[in-house]
């Protein structure tokens, strides 16, 4: 990872940096309040449909553990009491809500095999479902797209609906070292080093699709340079900018909904 682009050049950016706590259940504190705000966040903006969708943090002390929205509630409903935790077998160690079987074995198999990401997010958001049709990567169009340069995969090898951790498995070794793998027939996951960071990218990924299905749609495209894709990746790409690039989205949530808070 590189940070020349926020900390080493002389118009570096004034990015806070990101909390540390001294406990386990601080930590735990902070990472469920931003799980359960980035779950109504992705409520307002359109991102979930029915019973699909889901968005977890990996337990900060018992690391095969994560929590996750529960199944059959609302995005824009879910509040830090709704949350569920589920342990490397799929039981609920802490909530009252049932967990959605994809949701397990999508979220057990990415955080197992990506020790790295703290936070994973799947959706089955309309602009990134209609983009998987092409079969193509986002290209380095602009540069939030240039963001995902280099680091993003296609899955294809669909087989029916998620129910096994077998399928999850699957799409974890798609995903790689990526921050991001668009399901084809499905919808997208991202990963992130917090739960902030993860959200902003399934953000930025799905307007990117929703751009490049537009510009596509308009006439033969034109990317940049793989120097400029590059040189874009540096700042645009850069996992502080977007954890803080979702800070910035909470408080105009927060500015239009009481129950947000940006802190
Ligand atoms: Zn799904």
């Amino acid at each position: 990872m590189t940070t020349r682009y926020l900390s080493q050049t002389d118009k570096a950016l004034p990015i806070p940096e990101p909390p540390v706590f001294d406990t386990s259940a601080q930590q735990r504190d902070h990472d469920k309040h931003m799980l359960a705000a980035a779950v109504r966040l992705f409520g307002h903006l359109g991102f979930d449909d029915g019973i699909s969708g889901h968005l977890s943090i990996r337990d900060p002390s018992h690391t095969d553990r994560f929590w996750v929205n529960p199944f059959g509630v609302a995005f824009s409903r879910v509040q830090l009491d709704d949350l569920i935790c589920v342990d490397a077998e799929g039981s609920i160690v802490h909530g009252e809500h049932p967990v959605n079987p994809s949701a397990y074995a999508i979220h057990s198999q990415v955080l197992h095999q990506r020790p790295d990401a703290q936070a994973a997010i799947h959706c089955h958001s309309a602009n990134s479902r209609a983009f998987g049709a092409l079969n193509v990567p986002l290209e380095p169009l602009d540069q939030e797209s240039a963001a995902f340069h280099e680091n993003h995969a296609i899955f294809d090898d669909y087989a029916g609906p998620t129910t096994e951790p077998s399928q999850g498995e699957a799409m974890a070794r798609a995903l790689a070292t990526n921050r991001a793998v668009l399901l084809r027939f499905h919808g997208l996951i991202t990963v992130g080093a917090s739960i902030e960071e993860a959200a902003y990218w399934f953000i930025s990924f799905e307007r990117c699709a929703g751009q490049q299905l537009a510009a596509r749609a308009a006439g033969p495209i034109h990317p940049m340079t793989p120097e400029q894709a590059a040189s874009a990746h540096t700042g645009f790409g850069d996992p502080r900018l977007a954890w803080f690039n979702f800070r910035v989205l909470l408080q105009q949530t927060a500015a239009k909904d009481a129950t947000f808070q940006a802190d």
